[in-house]
C-alpha cells in the first residue's frame, strides 16, 4: 500500500527537478525523467589511482584520461593577439598537451590557477597533433578531490571509484556524475518503489532499490558498486521473468482442441478406423527420420494430444529436416479433423514450402482430386502475389476446410483468413513471433491453437530463457546421413588473384551441373549502407567501447557491394562468360522473386546474385557454391544461415567470405571463426561474445533503449536461473500481481510497446 500511496519520484521529469540548462544536454543521451537518469550506469569505474596510458591515444581519437598535471604555463602568441595556456599531463612516463587559448592571459587564469602540477584530473577531447605533439585543444576537464570544502573530504573524494558514464562530446561524465547526485541525494526510500519483494530480497541478501542506486552512482569502494551492481542486475531479471511466468500462466489458461494421434494400427483399440495420413506419409518416406527427428516428433505429439496449447520452439541446426517433423505434426492435427497453418518470413520461403510440401506428400496432397487418395488433404498457397481467382480459390479451402494444411506469410493472419478449424500453427525460420501475433492466432479459432516456432539460429539456453521464456524447447542437432558438408575460406577482396580464383571456382561448380549464390548486403550500389543487420555504425554522440580509453571508431570503410552492381560486373566477367546470371532482392515484385526462385530451382538461371533474402530456409540441392561479398559485416549466425543453403545435395558445398576486415580486428576474427567451425551452436556462442547485449535482444543498436542495462544473459546464467524460480513463486502465489505494485509498474514499463520490442526480437 505504502508504495502506492507514495509519489513515484522517478517519473519526474528531468527539466523540474534540474532546470532546462542542465536538462537539455540530458535529453539528447534520452534521459528526460529522473528514472532515465538513475538508470543510466555508470559503464566502468576509473581507479584515481590509476593514470592512464597515455601511450595509447592516436591522432583523432575522442579520449578520456585519467592523468596527473605535469606543468603548466601562460603565455603570449608572438603572430597574433592572444594568449596560450600550455599544460602538460602526465601517466609517469609519456605525456600529453593540454592547449588553451584566451583573448589575454587573463582569460586563463582560471584554468592556470586550476591546472597546478601535480593535480589529478580527468581530461576529454578529440586528439590532435602540433608540431609532432599530441594534444588536447580546449578539453574539457575534471580535477579529482579539488572541488570539496575541506582536505579530510577532499581525500576521501579522491581515493574513490571514479564512475564513468556513457557520456558525449556535448556531456563528459562528471556532468552527468554532477546531475545523478543532485537527484539522488535528496531520495527516500519511499520515494524509490522496489519491484523485488522484501522477502526476495531478505531470501537473496539483495539491498533495496534506492540503496543500491546509491550503491552504483555514488560508491566509496569496488565491492559496493559490485554489490549494487549485482542487486540492479538481479532486478533486471526478475521483472523480465516475472513478465514471462505470467505470460505461461495465461497461455496455459487458454483452452485448447487436443489433436490425438491416430492409433497406427487399424486393429487397435478404436471402433472406427479412420486411415491415417501420417501414417501413409511415414510410410512412403523416402529416407528414415533421424533419431532426433524422432524424439522431438514424439514430444510434439504428446502435447497436440493435450487440451492445453503447445507453446514450443524448434531449433535446430541449418538442414537438420525441421520441416518434415513440422510435417508431421501438422498431419497428426488433419488426421484429428483441424487445420494447420505454416507461416514464412517471406513470400518466396511460402511458395517453396507450398512446394515442398505437396511433393513430400504426393497424392496425399491431392485430397477431392481426380487420383487423389480419398483420405486425403490440400495443402493451399496463399501469399500477396497471387492472381483473383487463385486466391479466392485458396481462401475458400481454408475456409470450408478442404485444405487441411495452409501455407502463407504472417499476412495470413489479416482477417480476411478465415479457417473451418485451425488446430495448429507452425511458424517458420522465425523467433520474433510475438504475444501479438499469438493474439491474432487465438482470434482466428474456436480455441488457441497449438503452437510451434521454428528457427536455425541456434539459441543458447540462458537466451531461449530470458527471450522465449514462456516457450518450451526442443532442438534437433543431427544432420541427416549423407550430406556431403560444406567447406569455407577467406578470401581478401583486395587480392585479385584470389577474386579471380574465386570466380573460376564458381565456374568449375556451375560447369560441372551445379549452382551458385552471389551475395551482397545491398541492392542499389546508390542505397545508403544498410546490411539487414548492420554491423554497429559509430555514433559521433556516443563512444562506446569498452576498453579503459574511450576510442571511438573512425575507420573509412569501403562502400557495401550492391546486387545490382556486382550483377553487371559478373555478366562480363571472362570466367563467367556464357553463364545465365539472374538476381534477387526484396524490391521486386513478389511475382518476379517466386519466377526467379524457380528458374534457380529449375537450372534456366545458373548464377544467382541476390541480398539475404536467400537467408533462411531456400532449399535447392543442386547448390554447391556461394560467395558472399562484406561478408565481414554480417553476424555470425545470420553467415552460418547463409552458407546453409549449399551443399544441401550430395555434392560437398563450397562457401566464399570475401572480407575487406583487416587482419586482427573482432570483423575478421569473426569471418575466420565461421571458417573454421560449422557448428552452429559453437558459433551461436561466439556470435554473442562477439556483440554487445543489445544486438543480442534486438534493442536498439546502442542498447540505450532496452530495458536491460546490466543484465549479460550469456554471463548472469546463474543469476537469471534464480530470477526465474523466485519469479515463479511470486507469480504462482499472486498471479495478477495485486500485492506486487511496484512490480507490476516495472513490467509494464518494460513492456511498454515502444520497448516491446526487447521481448519480442532475437
Ligand atoms: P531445415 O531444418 O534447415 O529447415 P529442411 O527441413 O529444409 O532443413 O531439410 C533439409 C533437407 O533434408 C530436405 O531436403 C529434407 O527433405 C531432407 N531431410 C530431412 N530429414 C531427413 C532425413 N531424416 N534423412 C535424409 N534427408 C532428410
Ligand atoms: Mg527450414
Amino acid at each position: 500500500m505504502s508504495t502506492e500511496d507514495a509519489p513515484d519520484r522517478l517519473a519526474e521529469p528531468l527539466t523540474k527537478v534540474l532546470g532546462t540548462r542542465s536538462s537539455k544536454p540530458l535529453e539528447k543521451l534520452g534521459l528526460r525523467t529522473t528514472g532515465d537518469l538513475l538508470r543510466h550506469y555508470p559503464r566502468r569505474y576509473g581507479d584515481p589511482g590509476r593514470l592512464t596510458d597515455l601511450a595509447g591515444p592516436a591522432i583523432g581519437e575522442h579520449v578520456t584520461v585519467i592523468a596527473q598535471v605535469a606543468r603548466a604555463t601562460v603565455r603570449s602568441m608572438r603572430n597574433r593577439q592572444g594568449a596560450l595556456l600550455q599544460a602538460v599531463v602526465t601517466d609517469g612516463t609519456h605525456e600529453l598537451s593540454l592547449t588553451f587559448f584566451g583573448k589575454h592571459p587573463r582569460a586563463l587564469a582560471p584554468h592556470e590557477q586550476r591546472l597546478v602540477p601535480g593535480t589529478m584530473g580527468m581530461f576529454t577531447g578529440v586528439v590532435s597533433a602540433y608540431q609532432g605533439t599530441r594534444q588536447l585543444t580546449h578539453p574539457d576537464y575534471k580535477l579529482i578531490g579539488v572541488d570539496v570544502d575541506d582536505e579530510d573530504s577532499a581525500i576521501v573524494e579522491a581515493s574513490r571509484p571514479i564512475p564513468i558514464y556513457p557520456a558525449s562530446a556535448s556531456t563528459p561524465s562528471w556532468k552527468i556524475q554532477s546531475s545523478v547526485r543532485t537527484v539522488l541525494d535528496p531520495l527516500q526510500p519511499a520515494e524509490v518503489p522496489d519491484p523485488v519483494p522484501a522477502e526476495v530480497r531478505t531470501e537473496r541478501r539483495l539491498p533495496g532499490r534506492l540503496e543500491a542506486l546509491r550503491d552504483v552512482h555514488e560508491p566509496f569502494d569496488e565491492r559496493q558498486w559490485r554489490r549494487g551492481q549485482h542487486r540492479l542486475r538481479y532486478e533486471e531479471a526478475f521483472v523480465l521473468q516475472s513478465a514471462l511466468a505470467q505470460r505461461r500462466a495465461r497461455a496455459m489458461a487458454h483452452e485448447a482442441t487436443a489433436r490425438p494421434l491416430l492409433p497406427a494400427d487399424p486393429q487397435a483399440d478404436r471402433p472406427t478406423h479412420r486411415p491415417s495420413l501420417l501414417a501413409d506419409f511415414d510410410a512412403g518416406l523416402p529416407f528414415t527420420l533421424t533419431s532426433g527427428q524422432r524424439e522431438v516428433g514424439e514430444e510434439i505429439s504428446a502435447e497436440l494430444a493435450q487440451p492445453r496449447p503447445m507453446q514450443r520452439l524448434l531449433q535446430g541446426e541449418v538442414g537438420s529436416g525441421k520441416t518434415v517433423v513440422a510435417l508431421r505434426a501438422m498431419l497428426q492435427v488433419v488426421d484429428a479433423g483441424g487445420q494447420a497453418a505454416l507461416l514464412a518470413p517471406t513470400e518466396v520461403l511460402a511458395a517453396q514450402h507450398a512446394r515442398t510440401l505437396r511433393a513430400l506428400l504426393g497424392p496425399l496432397a491431392d485430397g477431392g482430386l481426380l487420383g487423389g487418395a480419398e483420405h486425403g488433404t490440400r495443402v493451399a498457397l496463399l501469399t500477396g502475389s497471387l492472381g483473383a481467382a487463385a486466391r479466392k480459390e485458396a481462401l475458400l479451402d481454408a475456409a470450408s476446410g478442404a485444405a487441411g494444411i495452409v501455407v502463407g506469410t504472417h499476412a495470413l493472419l489479416g482477417e480476411h483468413v478465415q479457417f473451418a478449424d485451425l488446430g495448429l500453427v507452425v511458424v517458420d525460420e522465425q523467433h520474433r513471433f510475438g504475444v501479438e501475433q499469438r493474439d491474432a492466432l487465438r482470434a482466428k479459432a474456436r480455441t488457441s491453437p497449438h503452437l510451434l516456432v521454428m528457427t536455425a539460429t541456434p539459441i543458447p539456453r540462458t537466451v531461449a530463457m530470458t527471450v522465449f521464456g514462456d516457450l518450451e524447447t526442443s532442438t534437433l542437432t543431427e544432420i541427416p546421413a549423407g550430406r556431403a558438408g560444406i567447406t569455407t575460406h577467406v578470401v581478401p577482396a583486395d587480392k585479385p588473384a584470389w577474386m579471380d580464383r574465386t570466380w573460376a571456382r564458381v565456374r568449375e561448380e556451375v560447369d560441372a551441373g551445379h549452382r551458385a549464390y552471389v551475395v551482397c548486403p545491398r541492392i542499389h550500389p546508390d542505397d545508403p549502407d544498410a546490411t539487414s543487420r548492420p554491423a554497429r555504425a559509430a555514433d559521433p554522440e556516443f563512444d562506446e567501447v569498452p576498453e579503459f580509453l574511450e576510442l571511438e571508431e573512425t575507420s573509412e570503410r569501403a562502400p557495401l557491394r550492391a546486387v545490382l552492381e556486382v550483377a553487371e560486373e559478373l555478366a562480363s566477367n571472362p570466367r563467367l562468360s556464357g553463364l545465365a546470371i539472374g538476381v534477387l532482392h526484396g524490391q521486386m515484385a513478389p511475382a518476379d522473386k517466386e519466377r526467379m526462385m524457380a528458374d534457380f530451382a529449375a537450372g534456366t538461371v545458373q548464377v544467382l546474385v541476390s541480398t539475404t533474402v536467400i537467408e533462411v530456409g531456400v532449399d535447392v540441392p543442386e547448390a554447391t557454391v556461394m560467395v558472399v561479398y562484406d561478408s565481414e559485416r554480417f553476424g555470425l549466425s545470420q553467415l552460418h544461415q547463409l552458407r546453409g543453403r549449399v551443399g544441401r545435395g550430395s555434392a560437398p558445398g563450397l562457401c566464399l567470405l570475401v572480407s575487406t576486415a583487416a587482419p586482427g580486428t573482432p570483423a575478421a576474427v569473426r569471418v575466420e571463426t565461421l571458417a573454421a567451425t560449422t557448428d552452429g551452436f559453437e558459433l551461436a556462442a561466439v556470435d554473442l561474445s562477439l556483440r554487445s547485449e543489445g544486438d543480442v535482444l534486438g534493442a536498439a543498436q546502442s542498447g540505450r533503449t532496452s530495458s536491460l542495462r546490466l543484465l549479460r544473459v550469456v554471463k548472469d546464467a546463474t543469476l537469471i536461473e534464480q530470477a526465474r524460480a523466485d519469479a515463479a513463486q511470486v507469480v504462482g502465489t499472486d498471479p495478477e500481481l495485486a500485492d506486487h505494485p511496484a512490480l507490476r509498474a516495472a513490467i509494464a514499463e518494460a513492456l511498454d510497446p515502444e520497448r516491446e520490442e526487447f521481448l519480442e526480437r532475437a
